[in-house]
């Protein structure tokens, strides 16, 4: 027999999660039925969404059940087939989740071709945080050249993709995030015009200064201060794609201080603004467009990505903390083995 380790969810979090709500067993591995194949793990996406999977109760997704193994996009590496369409070593985009090993319907997996991108990118910028951009910008947003673009977490990996496709877009982009050198990297690496870190004290003035002519477009990945900063800015007839709302996903208790629904109601009747929510997977018609445009793109040059590669499956939970405390630095992966596409 043998065995694997993977992550499984043994309570349920009140705030933030910790080794004590994710724990870590060895399994048996399993073997792959007809049809099936089974996938090593190379490469786990970290991301936001998991947190609200950790939590009993419906959201626009199935929980994850205690005692399941966490759930995660993978990319990895084919073992054992018993598929005609894969063959041993192939790499693959799968659900494998936080574990080394699992076994996959052909049907529920992706090839990849290592030789057109470098593979993590299959679940960052070539995957569901850039397609997600794509789709929420353009498709709720609907940028226009010399319009202004705000984004917030503008460093990860959603937010550099926004950014640097409204720059593409001809608009000029404001982000905002919380650290110094995450606000240089956006300037310097994807050409926003200005980004403002939102745990300055005067942060609101700087923000105000980055936006002489107001807002557009406010592409909302955070809530909390920062949604209430960026509100204020509209233009008439401005956008918000609501994608997230990070700095509430540990929340145990509602906001303290006065209720800001009738503020916040009153700017979006007088303003006529557009606010929508979206899941990525709302927009699966574009997928095709958006891999096309985006290879594009990053083939010219005019989008780059930062990946933060964390080692070893064993260090996944205390990474993920970091993402939700803003340690990461762009798009949050778990190497849990060996990538050989790398010299
Ligand atoms: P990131 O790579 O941006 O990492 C998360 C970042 O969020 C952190 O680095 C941190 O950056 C910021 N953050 C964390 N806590 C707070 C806080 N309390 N207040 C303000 N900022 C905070 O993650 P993603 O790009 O993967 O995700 C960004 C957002 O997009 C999330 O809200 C996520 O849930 C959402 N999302 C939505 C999808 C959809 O289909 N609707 C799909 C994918 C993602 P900083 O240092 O700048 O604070």
């Amino acid at each position: 027999m043998t065995t694997h380790k993977q992550i499984y969810l043994a309570a349920h979090p009140q705030g933030m999660p910790s080794a004590e709500h994710l724990v870590m067993r060895e399994v048996e591995t399993p073997s792959p039925k007809e049809g099936e194949v089974l996938v090593k793990t190379v490469y786990l996406s970290l991301d936001p969404y998991m947190r609200g999977r950790m939590n009993p109760g419906k959201s626009y997704a199935a929980a994850v059940n205690l005692g399941e193994v966490m759930t995660g996009g993978t990319v990895g590496q084919v073992v054992e087939s018993r598929s005609s369409q894969y063959k041993k070593g192939d790499w693959v985009l799968c659900v494998n989740g936080w574990q080394e090993y699992g076994c996959h319907d052909e049907k529920a997996v992706r090839r990849l071709d290592p030789e057109q991108a470098p593979v993590s990118t299959a679940v960052g910028v070539l995957g569901m945080p850039g397609f997600t951009a794509y789709a929420g910008l353009l498709e709720i947003g609907q940028p226009q050249p010399g319009e202004t673009v705000l984004v917030s977490a503008a460093s990860g990996a959603v937010g550099q993709v926004v950014g640097q496709i409204a720059r593409i877009k001809g608009c000029r982009v404001v982000g905002i995030a919380g650290a110094d050198d995450k606000c240089e990297h956006v300037v310097s690496a994807y050409g926003f015009d200005a980004c403002v870190n939102y745990k300055d004290e005067d942060f609101f003035a700087q923000l105000k200064a980055a936006c002489p002519d107001g807002v557009d477009v406010y592409f909302e990945n955070v809530g909390g201060k920062v949604f209430d900063a960026a509100i204020r800015l509209m233009n008439d007839f401005g956008r918000i794609p609501v994608c997230g709302r990070i700095a509430n996903y540990n929340s145990t208790e509602a906001p303290e201080g006065p209720d800001q629904l009738p503020g916040f109601m009153g700017r979006v009747l007088v303003q006529r603004l557009l606010v929508k929510g979206f899941i990525q997977f709302d927009y699966q018609h574009l997928e095709q467009q958006f891999y096309a445009d985006m290879a594009g793109w990053i083939k010219a040059g005019e989008v780059r990505y930062q990946e933060d590669v964390v080692q070893g499956l064993e260090n996944a939970v205390d990474a993920f903390q970091g993402l939700l405390t803003g340690r990461n630095r762009g798009k949050l992966l778990v190497q849990v083995s060996a990538d050989e596409t790398i010299a």
